[in-house]
């Protein structure tokens, strides 16, 4: 991952907005996500600064012609289509995104009823999920996570033995997955809250949120090819925020022997905004480091490069706002912040991992990461832990005390990446209200 011009710290924008320092879409950012026009048509836009761009009206006003005569018809829906042409394509596009941008750049800034016609302010644009995304699968990356998982339910033996070896995870479900924004519903289910009582159905009472990074996948490998660890990283889009709904005493009663069902496939959100691979590229860093007894991952799932630079440097927190904290003027509470650096697999070796049977994996397919938790106890990114299975329960502001969510409740999950020499750039937000 090479930077280039687009990542010029001192690089700036006629669009006012994205000069603040604290704004989340600087022109070094320049994300994908899909808005609907006012004839409720999905289109497919970035952001810059408070402005949302739609990217079908620039390529009508032929402003890019110079990378493709048709690209219109590659932002006249989800991000799908955009996610078969590969990396080469996605960075002329982004580089013509940043020329058009730039203070220096007539094109648009000078063009009033183009401004018009494609340009609005964030907050006045509906953002629909940016992908149709045919396939999703949930890992379970971070080390620390499944160590304090495993925790309290095997004391003695917190880690399977096959932790360190392989990308554990499991397949998701791709049709309940919604933008951030929508309402979350309880789910029922079937739980068994003690072993002296027969199982029962109703509401779930243990409901979680979890903190995960996600990837969509570009290209495409036909079925039976599998990806090198070298080749993984251009089979990767970008990343986006992920709350995986997770019902604890659903998922309690239900996961053995073949894991999570619909203690998970009732709902999972995605933040509207896909941060590329390319505007992430200043800040890579190193895998994680394994424990000198550690086993190192077999060579398919090792190379150079991704020692060195598959980590992302990537900070991401939760804050928590009830409904009596919103009703009282209240700030959202901070739960947790941690960072994806801590995860013990990359999304390289992920991708890898899940193409080496053979498996066919299509653009906007969803990989998430799993819960990503740090070694400290600031930085548990689920209810779960942070609470310690609800036995110690966390005070809010207002005096109410959680355990885990209550209808009313708001998750709301934020991601960033700053390093010395570049522009810092936000995922934006994923937000879900918990309903009854
Ligand atoms: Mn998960």
């Amino acid at each position: 991952m090479t930077t280039d011009s687009t990542h010029d710290s001192s690089l700036q924008s006629w669009v006012e907005s994205a000069n603040d320092d604290a704004c989340d879409f600087p022109i070094q950012n320049l994300p994908y996500g899909v808005c609907l026009t006012e004839d409720d048509e999905p289109r497919v836009c970035t952001a810059i600064g408070d402005q949302v761009v739609d990217l079908y009206e620039l390529a009508c006003a032929d402003l890019f012609e110079d990378v493709h005569e048709s690209l219109a018809d590659a932002f006249d829906w989800r991000l799908n289509v955009l996610m078969h042409f590969g990396r080469p394509f996605w960075r002329q596009i982004r580089s013509r995104l940043s020329e058009l941008m730039s203070t220096e750049c007539g094109d648009l800034r000078d063009d009033s009823e183009l401004r018009k016609r494609a340009m609005r302010p964030i907050e006045l644009t509906e953002l629909v999920c940016p992908v149709d995304i045919p396939d999703y699968t949930d890992f379970y990356a971070s080390v620390h996570h499944a160590t304090n998982v495993g925790s309290m339910f095997r004391p003695d033996n917190p880690l399977l033995p096959n932790y360190k070896w392989i990308p554990i995870g499991y397949h998701g479900r791709a049709s309940s997955i919604v933008v951030s924004g929508t309402p979350i519903h309880r789910p029922n289910g079937q739980t068994r809250p003690s072993d002296d009582a027969p199982p029962a159905y109703g509401p779930c009472r243990l409901l979680d949120y979890e903190m995960e990074v996600g990837f969509y996948v570009g290209g495409t490998n036909a079925i039976g090819e599998v990806v090198s660890i070298d080749d993984a990283e251009s089979r990767i889009f970008g990343m986006t925020l992920v709350n995986d709904w997770s019902a604890r005493d659903m998922q309690k009663w239900e996961y053995q022997p073949l894991g999570p069902f619909l203690a998970k496939s009732f709902a999972t959100s995605v933040s509207p905004w896909v941060i590329t691979m390319d505007a992430l590229a200043p800040f890579r860093c190193a895998a994680f480091e394994r424990d000198a007894d550690d086993p190192q991952p077999l060579d398919y799932l090792d190379s150079e490069s991704n020692r060195k630079q598959g980590g992302v440097d990537l900070q991401v927190e939760v804050l928590l706002a009830t409904k009596k904290m919103r009703d009282d003027g209240k700030e959202p509470m901070r739960l947790s912040k941690g960072s994806f650096s801590d995860m013990y697999w990359t999304v390289a070796q992920m991708l890898t991992h899940h193409a080496s049977n053979g498996c066919n994996l299509q653009p906007g397919d969803l990989m998430a990461s799993g819960t990503v938790s740090g070694p400290g106890k600031d930085a548990r990114g689920c209810l779960l832990e942070l609470t310690w299975r609800g036995t110690e329960p966390i005070t809010l502001p207002t005096g109410e005390e959680r355990k885990f969510l209550q209808d009313g409740d708001e998750i709301i999950m934020r991601g960033s990446c700053e390093r010395d020499g570049y522009r810092r750039i936000g995922f934006g937000e994923c937000r879900g209200v918990v309903v009854g």
